[in-house]
């Protein structure tokens, strides 16, 4: 089993984010763990192999918020949760990681940390609305290391508006040079009611072309590549040893359990999400209800199209004989390896594309 808690807070929204987030200047940190706790017991406990505190900004729960809930979720059989959970990983911004955070963070059990950086450019931060500057990545790296967590994921995001001038081969260059275990790689979308999108329709900028996103992608595939790390997923590059467990479970269809507003679980064939404001699932779990906005059953149909598009996201690839027929779009985008079918970096770029030609071949709903 696969836990993760969605913590919602954050300090203010990024200029490009739609998460479902709760906008805080006080984080109600007692309130939060009662909820989720009290979520927890709803939904039953199971023996945890990776936990994820993934938001919003888990960072901005205090360490002794994520030692209580990590002291109760863990297995009831043992007694100590480092040695019970493989991998807790804590997503946190640069501004958050003090030296005392850090420390406090690894003594409640966190052993991972995946950072927010984005970019190492303090005008591209600005844009992005981010409330950190680029100094402080270094800093919160060094404070980490301090403190004992050695597992450190950066996140960087790519294929910016032209106007703003990013430097893409720096900041790639900016990240490695901190030494990493593992990078996270999403290119900008637009997303309906953000900042962004209404930048965009009253044209004070523009969305980046495709083909920006496209080299920017490859660029960073070969320069991430030959720095030592490999890709296992089309968006997230690893040194040996250090994927991510917790997310490996998601792209190899196991269960788990989402707890906290907008949370998904999955138990293998049925997906249930969460309310997702705070507010209505703190109310639905403080009155005794369940949190559960709404849920979907998947066909085997539609289980044989993920377990396709999922093995196909990763360098699993998926057994040759999972496909009737290869579709003709599917052409040089993918390659056969010990009758494995896996994508190459340029057919990851046409993921979404070569999957939906592959429903309309084969007639299934998605
Ligand atoms: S910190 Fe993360 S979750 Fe919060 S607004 Fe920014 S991108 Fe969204």
């Amino acid at each position: 089993m696969h836990l993760y808690l969605h913590v919602p807070f954050c300090q203010r929204r990024c200029s490009y984010c739609d998460f479902s987030i709760a906008v805080r200047k006080r984080i109600p940190v007692r309130e939060y763990v009662d909820v989720v706790l009290q979520e927890a017991g709803q939904v039953g406990q199971a023996g945890f192999e990776t936990i994820y505190f993934g938001g919003g900004t888990p960072s901005l729960l205090p360490p002794a918020g994520i030692a209580t809930l990590l002291e109760k979720l863990r297995p009831r059989t043992t007694h100590d949760v480092r040695r019970t959970v493989a991998e807790v990983t804590l997503e946190a911004n640069p501004e958050d990681v003090t030296p005392e955070n850090a420390k406090g963070w690894r003594a409640a059990g966190v052993n991972r940390v995946s950072l927010g950086a984005q970019s190492f450019d303090d005008v591209v931060l600005k844009w992005m609305h981010r409330s950190h500057g680029a100094a402080r990545i270094g800093a919160a790296v060094h404070a980490l290391r301090g403190a004992g967590i050695e597992n450190i994921s950066l996140d960087l995001i790519f294929a910016l508006p032209d106007e703003l001038g990013r430097d893409w081969e720096r900041d790639l260059d900016m990240a490695l040079a901190l030494r990493p275990t593992h990078l996270s790689l999403y290119g900008l979308t637009v997303e309906p009611r953000t900042p962004l999108d209404r930048w965009i329709s009253r044209g004070a900028t523009q969305a980046p072309a495709d083909e920006r996103y496209a080299e920017e992608y490859l660029t960073a595939h070969g320069r991430l590549t030959a720095g030592g790390f490999s890709f296992y997923e089309v968006s997230n590059a690893a040194r040996d040893g250090y994927r991510s467990r917790h997310n490996s479970a998601y792209w190899s269809g196991k269960p788990y359990v989402g707890l906290g507003p907008a949370a998904h679980s999955f138990d293998g064939r049925t997906r249930r999400w969460n309310l997702r404001a705070w507010e209505a699932y703190r109310r639905a779990i403080a009155e005794g209800r369940s949190a559960i906005e709404s849920e979907e059953t998947l066909t085997d149909e539609q289980r044989e199209l993920e377990a396709i598009y999922l093995g196909l996201r990763t360098t699993e690839g998926i057994p040759f004989s999972a496909l009737r027929r290869l579709p003709a779009s599917f052409g040089a985008w993918v390659f056969e390896e010990s009758g494995t079918l896996k994508c190459t970096p340029e057919g990851w770029l046409r993921l979404d594309s070569l999957v939906n030609d592959l429903a309309m071949q084969t007639g299934i709903q998605q």
